[in-house]
């Protein structure tokens, strides 16, 4: 990285964003991401502009139709994507420092996210140079095979929970697919999109190749979503922005992905392993401070060890450690902003007003020293019907709901009464319910006495609100890429219809 982006807590951050290949201040409303442990601005940056995005639209079909680029053979092509992992891997420390410090998440998680984006880089790098097309079977006088092109411009417009991971997720594969992209970070957490930029420039990518982009959703993201130049987008966030995103999408018949938000069922039956899955659900709802899609916020207990279970974990609930991310040994981080913590501490005063008992939690820490955060406690709450506000919405905090069920097939028919589908957990030593439940579940993935275990190897997508189209695995690439079909004429005479020869 150029610039030291770290220093302790300070930030050194230059006010330029990356604007079709030039270093320079954007010519939009000044950003301030916030550290939501401690309240403080940690950089001014201007965002993008409209005409930032014109100037990087047109920049990146200038690079994506350059032979310099899209005549790569894909091993050439993979090199880029090697030496962008290479410096994620040496930067590792200053990026997690950063992620933290932008997102309020534990050093732990960042350093992990961390990996894990250089990962994906070296995943869809190996996924390129062996990525084939294929000779389809013939049916007549001809050689048939499917290729696939490059799009041109993408748009990969990423949420705040997991900056660095969404990011690689979409920039990694279009790159590896021959495109050029127009990353636009959410506008609380723009920094490690910008580092990852500099990065990226740092390894040599061609100019125009990736643009960072941050700014609002509602000037930014929709100038990106709506130009004609933007052939496909790659849409991380909620479902509402997923819906409007996908409108537009219809009107230019536009390719996009679209992965949204979540309310998934974790079942704990009574042969569980009671600490595997007590350590499970603690994990799949309040790591990240229960920001994130796949949290696992509805948590069924059979009836019969309902009594035991709910008391253990809210125990082992109230001894999860809270506080900055920074801090070794801290399990829970300040909530994203004040704003959104607020609107947490609002959707329990719902539950309550339903008629919910809150179990644990359920307020913000006493502790004077976390005064200036976002913080709020662990939540678990109970009382409430599957139909309930709290039951139903995704609440994008640490608030768990628990309820009991009797009958395996009512519970499957509750676990789906949502209009979500992106992941269930499911807790018992009889691997044939396992089989049964997992695939009865309506979800794009099912874990079986693990949790948010995610490895880019295998394909993640959403069901139903949850989302369309598949982000990971050795096909990602596809979802970048349009698929061509080639004929070669093996006929020795011409086309008999016209009667020639
Ligand atoms: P969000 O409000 O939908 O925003 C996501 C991104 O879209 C941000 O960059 C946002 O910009 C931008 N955006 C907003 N309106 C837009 C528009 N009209 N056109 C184009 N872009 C627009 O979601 P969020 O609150 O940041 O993230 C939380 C949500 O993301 C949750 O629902 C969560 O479940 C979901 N999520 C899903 C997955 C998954 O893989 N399924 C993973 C992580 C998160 P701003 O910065 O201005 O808001």
């Amino acid at each position: 990285m150029s610039q030291s982006l770290v220093t302790a807590v300070r930030i050194d951050v230059p006010d330029e964003i990356l604007v079709g290949g030039r270093w320079r201040t954007g010519a939009g409303p000044v950003l301030e991401p916030v550290d939501p442990a401690t309240g403080e601005v940690l950089a001014r940056i201007h965002g993008a502009s409209t005409a930032d995005v014109e100037e990087a639209v047109a920049a990146g079909e200038r690079a994506a139709a350059d032979p310099a680029w899209r005549d790569l053979l894909p091993h050439q092509r993979a090199r880029y994507l090697h030496r962008i992992a290479e410096l994620i891997d040496a930067n590792a420390e200053q990026l997690a420092g950063l992620q933290t410090a932008n997102t309020g998440k534990t050093l732990t998680e960042t350093r992990a996210l961390v990996a894990s984006a250089a990962g994906t880089f070296r995943f869809f790098a190996a996924a390129l140079e062996t990525h084939e097309s294929a000779l389809t079977p013939s049916r007549g006088e001809y050689l048939t095979m499917r290729v696939h092109d490059p799009i041109g411009v993408v748009g990969a417009i990423t949420p705040w929970n997991s900056p660095i991971a969404s990011d690689a997720q979409k920039v990694a594969p279009a790159l590896a697919a021959g495109n050029a992209v127009l990353l636009k970070p959410a506008r609380w957490t723009p920094l490690v999109a910008l580092a990852v930029g500099r990065l990226a420039t740092e390894a040599g990518l061609p100019a125009g190749l990736l643009s960072v982009l941050p700014g609002s959703g509602s000037e930014v993201g929709d100038a990106i979503v709506r130009h004609p130049g933007v052939g496909k987008v790659s849409f991380t966030g909620g479902t509402e922005t997923g819906r409007t995103i996908g409108r537009y999408a219809a009107e230019k018949i536009m390719p996009v992905t679209l992965e949204l938000g979540g309310k998934s069922p974790t079942i704990v039956f009574p042969d569980a392993d009671v600490d595997h899955a007590v350590a499970g659900v603690l994990f799949g709802i309040f790591s990240s401070s229960g920001q994130s899609c796949i949290a696992g916020s509805r948590v069924f207990v059979h009836e019969s060890i309902y009594d035991t279970f709910v008391p253990r974990l809210v125990e082992a609930t109230q001894r999860l450690r809270v506080g900055p991310g920074t801090e070794p040994g801290t399990q829970v981080g300040p909530l994203v902003t004040v704003s959104h913590r607020d609107q947490v501490a609002r959707m329990v005063d719902t539950a309550r007003a339903e008629g919910g008992r809150v179990l644990c939690g359920g307020e913000v820490p006493d502790d004077p020293e976390l005064a200036r955060g976002s913080y709020y406690l662990p939540t678990v709450i109970d009382g409430l019907p599957n139909s309930a506000r709290t039951s139903q919405e995704e609440i994008f905090g640490p608030v768990a709901v628990v309820l009991p069920f009797t009958d395996e097939d009512d519970l499957v028919v509750a676990a789906n009464d949502t209009v979500y589908g992106l992941a269930c957990g499911i807790w018992t030593a009889d691997y044939r319910r396992a089989w049964r439940v997992g695939r009865a579940i309506q979800a794009g993935t099912v874990w079986v006495n693990t949790y948010k275990q995610l490895s880019v190897s295998t394909p993640f997508s959403g069901t139903k609100e949850s989302g369309i189209g598949i982000e990971k695995g050795r096909q990602g690439i596809l979802s970048y890429s349009r698929q061509k079909s080639i004929y070669f004429g093996l006929n020795e005479r011409p086309l008999p219809w016209a009667g020639i020869g």
